[in-house]
């Protein structure tokens, strides 16, 4: 699934081609899931952002295109056999792809995300200077929930999904499976660093593409952070932290494959 890294990357490549360009047609045959785009033709995209995994085009006329790329979406400038929407501007078209149809767009008012729960109570980015050790400490030790349901559940930091939670949980040598309220102030101080490194690092790469290859960038060309991975997609491989003996194991938290060291990740 895109995360983050995946969908910063997509968004500053297209911004380029965005900016300022008026939205002549998009088309697609699936309204349920591209929803009211008939609203953004015609409108001229002033900027771009994006929050957690939503990707958002700002438009003229207070009006917004929001963007999730679901499991398996991204854009490409060529056309594609899974292309499922198709961004006319004048100059480009651009064509949304997604092999599994769970991405969905919708176009909103300005900071109306009511049909929009996750986005209404997403968390900081981790990136931006709200995210702060205070506030990221406070979101930890008010849960029940294990520390990888938390990184996944969007509200104490956005962006990360399973890729990146098993990565800043191996960088910070936490078990996914610890109660997120029992850290210590140490490990949520490591945890907090990791999460900001590992975000940093994997968008300057790119993102990264797994063996399924189902992410690319919009020019066809895969992330690289994969080859930087310590933790995740390398079961039974030996553990990369120096003086670690350990191999890496999969288990499933949350109802998601997680990936860590049970030697440097101790319970
Ligand atoms: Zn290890």
């Amino acid at each position: 699934m895109p995360e983050l890294p995946e969908v910063e990357t997509t968004r500053r490549i297209l911004e380029p081609y965005l900016l300022g360009q008026r939205i002549q047609k998009l088309l697609h045959n699936d309204p349920a899931r591209y929803r009211r785009t008939e609203l953004a033709e015609g409108r001229k995209v002033l900027g771009t952002s994006r929050r957690g995994k939503y990707l958002i085009l700002h438009l003229d006329k207070k009006l917004e295109a929001v963007i999730h790329l679901g499991m398996t979406g991204g854009f490409r400038f060529e056309p594609h056999r899974h292309t499922r929407v198709t961004l006319h501007l004048p100059n480009q078209t651009l064509y949304y792809t997604d092999p599994r149809r769970f991405g969905k767009w919708w176009i909103v008012q300005v900071g109306d995300y009511r049909e929009i729960g996750l986005l209404a109570r997403m968390g900081p980015e981790p990136l931006s200077p709200d995210f702060t050790l205070a506030r990221f400490k406070q979101s930890l030790l008010s849960t029940q929930r294990k520390i990888k349901e938390v990184l996944l559940a969007q509200e104490a930091v956005a962006g990360v999904g399973n890729i990146y939670a098993d990565e800043s949980l191996w960088l910070s040598k936490i078990h996914p499976e610890r109660p997120a309220a029992l850290l210590s102030g140490p490990e949520i101080r490591r945890l907090y660093q990791a999460i900001r490194e590992v975000m940093h690092r994997a968008v300057e790469a790119g993102g990264s593409t797994l063996s399924d290859e189902s992410y690319q960038q919009p020019s066809g060309e895969p992330g690289y952070f994969q080859f930087h991975h310590n933790a995740y997609d390398r079961t039974g491989q030996p553990c990369k932290r120096k003086g670690c003996s350990g191999k890496i194991v999969k288990m499933v938290v949350g109802g998601r494959g997680t990936h860590f060291c049970p030697l440097c990740q101790r319970i």
